[in-house]
């Protein structure tokens, strides 16, 4: 049963997942204000093999603090942030909560790179915040 659904700007990249979240997480970190545009990236992350993924998503990485390739995927044609996966979770992949058909689903849980948050960028102070990305 298909639990979540999204998909991008432009209607070519549609996705539907029949898992539950394994976490609902902000991150503030350099690479996601770049990549977003703004203060941070919210996203979910689901068991990769629950995700059904269709339409031509584009891949960028780069290498992150940790060492792992960071990889964020957006619609070829619109641009708009699908998912986000990590080499150091390769059974995993973040769906960014923008991209779902009820973005009111997210349930936000934890902060990560809370130490690169800028000054204007205020999330829920009662979330627990993790310096990096917490493991
Ligand atoms: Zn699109
Ligand atoms: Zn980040």
């Amino acid at each position: 049963m298909t639990k979540y659904s999204g998909g991008c700007l432009c209607g070519q990249v549609h996705y539907e997942i029949e898992a539950d979240p394994i976490v609902g997480l902000q991150c503030q970190c350099g690479n996601c204000q770049k990549r977003s545009g703004g203060g941070h990236t919210s996203f979910i992350v689901f068991p990769k093999a629950a995700v059904n993924l269709t339409g031509a998503v584009k891949y960028h990485g780069v290498k992150a603090d940790s060492g792992n390739m960071s990889t964020r995927g957006f619609c070829a044609e619109c641009g708009s942030p699908i998912v986000g996966l990590s080499t150091g979770v390769p059974e995993k992949i973040g769906i960014m909560v923008g991209s779902l058909d009820d973005p009111a689903q997210f349930v936000p849980q934890v902060v990560a790179y809370a130490s690169r948050a800028l000054p204007w960028d205020r999330i829920d102070p009662s979330l627990p915040k993790f310096p990096q990305m917490p493991s």
